[in-house]
């Protein structure tokens, strides 16, 4: 049986598997640009440029439905910290501005540590953020939902689980890293969880 398909509009590995895990019990084949032929390409790097995640969101899903004219969702999250006025924020895969071969997560991570440095506990509290936005078809309404969780950024990193900066996110769900929580755990509570768990509870309800 052909299952109709879902484009999840992301070339990340970490949410890749994020998001495979959490639609997978939907009755959609899920599927990623490269999957279908939509190969990286530099007018990319415009679909990022907004001031919010909802902006950022919707200008990827919008340019990804359009090429593949499929029912498309796309999310864009980071981490807020409260202290750096919600820095890195929409800013978050780029904040260390990481040169090329350089290991984008670690670096970032390490800038973060670099602004924290010396910051009290209290100065330390942060939250993630995701907003997916889905399009079903070109000029279809946009179905937007949210997540977030909240923690505090720790003094080192630790854990190896997830990715980007999920060592340095101590959950206050947890109490433990999401780098040290498995994917299920951090699943339950995270802010991608949150938002693609209400996605899938629509899309039951709204089948493709
Ligand atoms: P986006 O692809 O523009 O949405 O960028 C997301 C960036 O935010 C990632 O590259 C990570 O640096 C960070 N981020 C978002 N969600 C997570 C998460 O669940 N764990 C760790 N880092 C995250």
């Amino acid at each position: 049986m052909n299952l109709p398909k879902l484009l999840v509009a992301t070339r990340n590995i970490g949410k890749k598997r994020e998001i495979r895990g959490l639609l997978g019990h939907l009755p959609t084949e899920i599927v990623f640009p490269d999957d279908i032929g939509i190969y990286e390409s530099s007018v990319e790097v415009n679909l990022e440029t907004e001031s919010t995640f909802e902006a950022n969101a919707l200008k990827k899903a919008e340019y990804f439905q359009k090429k593949s004219r499929l029912p498309t969702v796309a999310d864009d999250s980071g981490i807020e910290v409260l202290s750096l006025g919600g820095a890195p924020g929409v800013r978050s895969r780029r904040f260390a501005l990481a040169s090329p071969g350089q290991n984008e997560d670690e670096a970032n991570n390490t800038e973060l540590l670099r602004r924290l440095a010396g910051a009290t506990p209290d100065r330390r509290g942060a939250r993630y953020r995701s907003v997916a936005v889905f399009i079903k078809q070109l000029g279809a309404v946009p179905q937007v939902f949210e997540g977030s969780c909240h923690g505090r950024i720790a003094t080192e990193p630790k854990g190896k689980g997830g990715f980007g900066y999920d060592p340095l996110f101590f959950s206050d769900d947890l109490q433990k890293t999401f780098g040290e929580a498995t994917q299920q755990e951090k699943d339950g509570v995270s802010h991608r969880g949150r938002a693609f768990r209400a996605l899938g509870k629509w899309l039951e309800e709204n089948p493709l």
